[in-house]
């Protein structure tokens, strides 16, 4: 599997960052911008959230909690008397806890897609922005971060943030509870993108917000709804031409997702996983466009733990109907569907005639001109030029391939010949065959 985030700071460091935290929270109260810390009970919110575009259900696993031996090394004790933490031979004990994003850590990271956001309402203690965020290891330098101290006088510190991504808001503004402050990334020394939250009480003793039974630091949860220590859930769906790449760190995964296939191409059905407990079975199933079973299958990890998991099954739907298909997964009570269009192939034949077309026709969501759903252009987009826009440039090309060979200099509103109400790859198949029914050294400008 793949290597979880972990990271390192030094005593020197904490201090230092602990002593300016001090600094500024002296300062603030005399500039009348921090409340005194007041009695009460602050329960934390979850500190991440996906992006508004993103719709995965999942976005991140944890790879660490605090460590609760001060013994070292590897004497590992998280709050539930597990191990699920981590130590230095040079006497650091993890002292956080690490919320990696899964899947595509990188990728997401670059696309903004995982934020971080304030687990309470609380005053900017202090932030830092500005460091290289692509750090793979140990000794990457200084972090970017967000410091924000609660009303009772508890401190959280977010790190490891996006490069340019901490919020706008100045030290000594007030934030509140799942307000944005950054963008998950692996910023400092930091073996990937990751938010390691570390928390202090309002005695400046570090705390693990989980309560269990070897939770030494505190008694009770600080989490408004803790959530379970294998936190069991599936992160993702895709459907795509081929398996996820997962490149030597820090280079961006590849995801090879799409929505549209053509009878005629292999397609690979992928679920990402956090906490995959061996004996818990997922239930998937592939429906046709009638909603009738094709697949129902079941499977469960033979590993008795993955912090991040996929697995993946391919096959092509040769002889299928075209249509709106469904691939669903139920796992641990909660089901997800991906849907993606099953089209005919169009003949791409490469003959040198009208190839472009042959060959988006071979996948091309006859509904929509960004056929792949990307929302940018590539080779099999009616964006012709691939200026990551489809534009009267690529319509231009069209209408002069299209029409100009039959004398029509203007766009032709018959060309809707399925009567959707635009121009679509349904009706540029259509006029295809009505006006270019064989290939001809005049009858067509390439594309
Ligand atoms: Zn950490």
């Amino acid at each position: 599997m793949l290597n979880l985030p972990s990271d390192y700071m030094s005593a020197e460091t904490r201090a230092e960052i602990q002593a300016e935290l001090d600094v500024n929270r002296a300062l603030l109260r005399s500039q009348g911008k921090l409340e005194p810390v007041k009695s009460g009970i602050v329960t934390f919110d979850w500190p991440l959230a996906a992006a508004s575009w993103l719709d995965d259900p999942g976005v991140h696993g944890i790879s660490n909690f605090v460590d609760q031996d001060p013994a070292f090394p590897n004497q590992l004790l998280d709050y539930n008397c597990g191990a699920r933490s981590y130590d230095l031979s040079n006497g650091y004990n993890h002292r956080g806890i690490d919320f990696f994003t899964w899947p595509y850590g990188w990728k997401r990271m670059d696309e903004f897609g995982v934020e971080i956001v304030a687990i309470a309402d609380g005053t900017i203690l202090s932030k830092f922005d500005g460091n290289d965020d692509r750090s793979c290891g140990f000794g990457g330098g200084s972090w970017n971060a967000v410091y924000v101290e609660h009303s009772d006088g508890s401190i959280a510190w977010y790190g490891h943030m996006k490069n340019g991504s901490t919020t706008s808001k100045a030290i000594g503004e007030s934030v509140v509870a799942g307000e944005y402050l950054g963008i998950v990334g692996s910023s400092g020394s930091s073996t990937g993108p990751h938010l390691h939250l570390e928390v202090y009480d309002g005695q400046g003793q570090l705390i693990e917000p989980y309560a269990g039974a070897c939770n030494v630091m505190n008694a009770s949860s600080w989490w408004t709804q803790q959530r379970a220590y294998y936190d069991s859930a599936l992160n993702r769906l895709e459907i795509a031409s081929a398996p996820p790449d997962f490149p030597a760190c820090p280079q961006a995964e590849t995801s090879h997702e799409r929505r549209v296939f053509s009878t005629a191409e292999t397609m690979y059905y992928i679920a990402f996983y956090r906490d995959q407990l061996a004996g818990q079975n997922t239930n998937y199933k592939l429906y046709r466009p009638d909603n009738s079973v094709l697949y129902d299958w079941l499977h469960s990890s033979p590993e008795p733990h993955y912090a991040a998991s996929y697995w993946y099954w391919f096959w092509d739907l040769a002889g299928q109907p075209t249509g709106t298909w469904t691939w669903e997964a139920t796992y641990q009570g909660q089901t997800e569907q991906r849907q993606f269009e099953l089209v005919a192939p169009g003949n791409g034949d490469n003959d040198g005639f009208m190839d472009h077309l042959d060959n988006c026709m071979t996948v091309a969501n006859p509904s929509q001109l960004d056929s792949n759903g990307d929302g940018y252009g590539n080779a099999c987009d009616a964006d012709i030029n691939d200026d990551g826009i489809v534009n009267f440039a690529d319509l231009n090309q069209l209408k002069l391939a299209m029409f100009s060979a039959v004398g029509d200099a203007n766009w032709n509103p018959a060309a809707d010949f399925d009567g959707s109400g635009t121009i679509n790859f349904v009706d540029l198949l259509t006029m295809k065959t009505q006006f270019f029914g064989a290939p001809g050294p005049s009858a067509y400008a390439p594309l």
